[in-house]
């Protein structure tokens, strides 16, 4: 039984020290492999350069209760705890959420976001998410919270190729 902490990857540890965390238990679940996987790792760091500002965690893994019966790419992928979640529950601590849906909506990385709460689903409401057949935005449950998923139904990729075109702004 490997524990994960033997191996961390130092990508892990830095990504952790520019990001808040509401408990120990999310900085030591995203320093370990077997409990979040890299796509979740790539995701984040990807979302944090465009958004500029801290990202606090709000839910990652061990704190969030099991959601394996809602399908294969959530916080537990199965409903057993021996695989990589996919999934992270955020929140801009500066509150700026026109910033973060932007930078949401523009990272190849994300495949999923779930808006939980008023002020999440509002901001959404006047800023629709990207039409290109693979995003999915989901309106999730009352809890104030962004859920963030890294991955499509096959489990891996970026969500489009990046070119000149569509990342002029
Ligand atoms: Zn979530």
């Amino acid at each position: 039984m490997v524990d994960g902490t033997e191996s961390v990857n130092p990508t892990r540890i830095e990504l952790a020290k520019h990001l808040t965390f509401q408990k120990a238990s999310q900085k030591s679940d995203l320093l370990n492999k077997d409990f979040v996987d890299t796509l979740v790792v790539q995701m984040v760091i990807d979302l944090r350069e465009r958004f500029g500002e801290q990202i606090l965690v709000t839910s990652l893994y061990s704190d969030h209760d099991p959601d394996g019966n809602l399908g294969p790419h959530g916080h537990h992928p199965r409903p057993t705890y021996d695989t990589p979640g996919l999934s992270i529950d955020l929140w801009p601590e500066n509150n700026d959420h026109e910033a973060l849906i932007k930078a949401i909506y523009e990272s190849p990385y994300v495949w999923t976001f779930g808006a939980g709460g008023d002020t999440v689903k509002g901001f959404v409401a006047k800023m629709p998410p990207p039409q290109d057949g693979k995003f999915v935005y989901f309106p999730d449950n009352d809890q104030d919270h962004y859920h963030l998923q890294a991955a499509n139904a096959n489990g891996s990729g970026v969500r489009y190729v990046q070119t000149e075109s569509n990342n002029a702004d």
